[in-house]
């Protein structure tokens, strides 16, 4: 627990050439430790089989094992995701959640708790907890327990990547949409991006990961400076700073001005659509009076909007708006020219997104039935109306 050793998955590639340059090695050795962590998805030192035996016992003194730990899984009920809950070394935990597209022709191989043939994504988590504020999220609602490590967001990772590996399959995307800001975990966000593109290693393309903000605009700029064409997603919810600061706290630090002029700076230097997303809560934000000043304040913005009818937590008597409005908020953007999905994002991905897997272990809720209901779109009133 107090082992101070770092994990082979919390150092990148310039410190493993340190550690492997300390114990007389080659640099070539480098390239081999990172085919096994990152094509192998092997972290154990005496595993890697085309290393002396002698430097995999030295590496094996240096080094730990993973550092994060599955404590349950739940897979969605028809087989489209599955979601885990990991322990951290110091007894935090933290969500991801790997979801499947499978073509439609595929559909009926599906065999729920088995991975299907298609596309995948993880989302994981870059913070335990979250000190944004925003009052409709679980995570938010713990308040920021700590950053996570390097290591501790790759192996997530890691995780889902073997868990595919082991089906076949790869990994296709990633997005950075778990529990916490990843603009304000700048150093684990970097490194991840950073080697999730190696090309010694899972070699993706920077256009197939997403990083989603509040709106952390100093942490925007940082991510244009990589000059990588990452895709950016912010959520807004509000299109005045008024409404925006009652839902997001740190809308009183960066206000929808300063976060749109990061955006369109993004949008200059890197040429890529950028996706806002906006949680639609009965009777706060869902009037068309927010869509028709949303509509004004993305002019210019090669945009997308992505509208998610809110996911209610234990922790907030908020709702989501009803279907015939969450409708009608997405027409009239659309009729402004923004292109905008209202996505019923599966239950799944919203409950483990946003730490309310987390959030319920705590309550001792998990293992007990929630139903995960997978909404395709477009979705009946029922659905959206599940708690009236
Ligand atoms: N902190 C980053 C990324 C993690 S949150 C961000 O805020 O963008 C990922 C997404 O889940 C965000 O768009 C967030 O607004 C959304 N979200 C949080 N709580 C939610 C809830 N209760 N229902 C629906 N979406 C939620
Ligand atoms: Fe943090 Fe994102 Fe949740 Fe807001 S929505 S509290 S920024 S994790």
């Amino acid at each position: 627990m107090n082992d101070p050793r770092p994990s082979l998955y919390d150092l990148d590639r310039s410190a493993i050439g340190s550690v492997l340059a300390e114990l007389d090695e080659p640099a070539y050795r480098a390239r081999q430790v990172w085919r096994w962590l990152y094509r192998a998805f092997v972290d154990d030192p005496h595993a890697m089989t085309d290393l002396p035996t002698q430097l995999r016992d030295a590496l094996a003194e240096k080094v730990t094992g993973s550092t994060i730990r599955p404590l349950r899984s739940e897979d969605a009920e028809d087989g489209l995701a599955v979601k885990w809950l990991f322990g951290l070394r110091d007894g935090q935990s933290i969500e991801s959640v790997l979801m499947h597209y499978v073509d439609p022709a595929d559909e009926d191989e599906i065999v729920p708790g088995e991975v299907p043939h298609g596309r995948h994504t993880v989302c994981f988590s870059t913070q335990a907890g979250c000190a944004m504020g925003c009052v409709f999220c679980a995570t938010g609602q713990m308040g920021l327990l700590r950053d996570l490590g390097r290591g501790e967001c790759i192996e997530q990772i890691v995780f889902a990547a073997r868990h595919l590996a082991a089906s076949g399959e790869r990994l296709s995307h990633v997005v950075f949409m778990g529990m916490g800001e990843p603009l304000a975990n700048w150093p684990a966000t970097r490194g991840v991006i950073e080697t999730l593109i190696d090309r010694d290693g899972f070699a993706m393309s920077p256009r197939r990961l997403t990083v989603s903000t509040v709106g952390i605009v100093p942490g925007i700029h940082r991510l244009k400076e990589l000059g990588l064409p990452v895709r950016l997603a912010v959520s807004l919810h509000a299109a005045d700073d008024a409404l925006r600061s009652e839902l997001v706290a740190v809308n009183q630090v960066y206000g929808l001005d300063a976060i749109l002029a990061a955006c369109r700076a993004y949008q200059i230097a890197l040429g890529r659509r950028i996706t806002f997303e906006y949680v639609l809560i009965r009777d706060r934000n869902d009037d068309l009076s927010q869509a028709r000043a949303l509509a004004k304040r993305l002019t210019g913005i090669h945009a997308h909007v992505n509208l998610i009818p809110l996911n209610p937590t234990a922790g907030s008597p908020m709702r989501p708006s009803r279907y015939d409005t969450a409708a009608a908020f997405a027409d009239e953007l659309r009729a402004a020219g923004i292109p905008t999905t209202l996505r019923m994002r599966r239950g799944i991905e919203i409950q483990a997104g946003c730490g309310q897997l987390r959030a319920r272990d705590q309550e001792g809720l998990v293992g007990r039935t929630i139903p995960l209901t997978l909404h395709e779109s477009p979705p009946n009133a029922q659905e959206i109306d599940r708690d009236e």
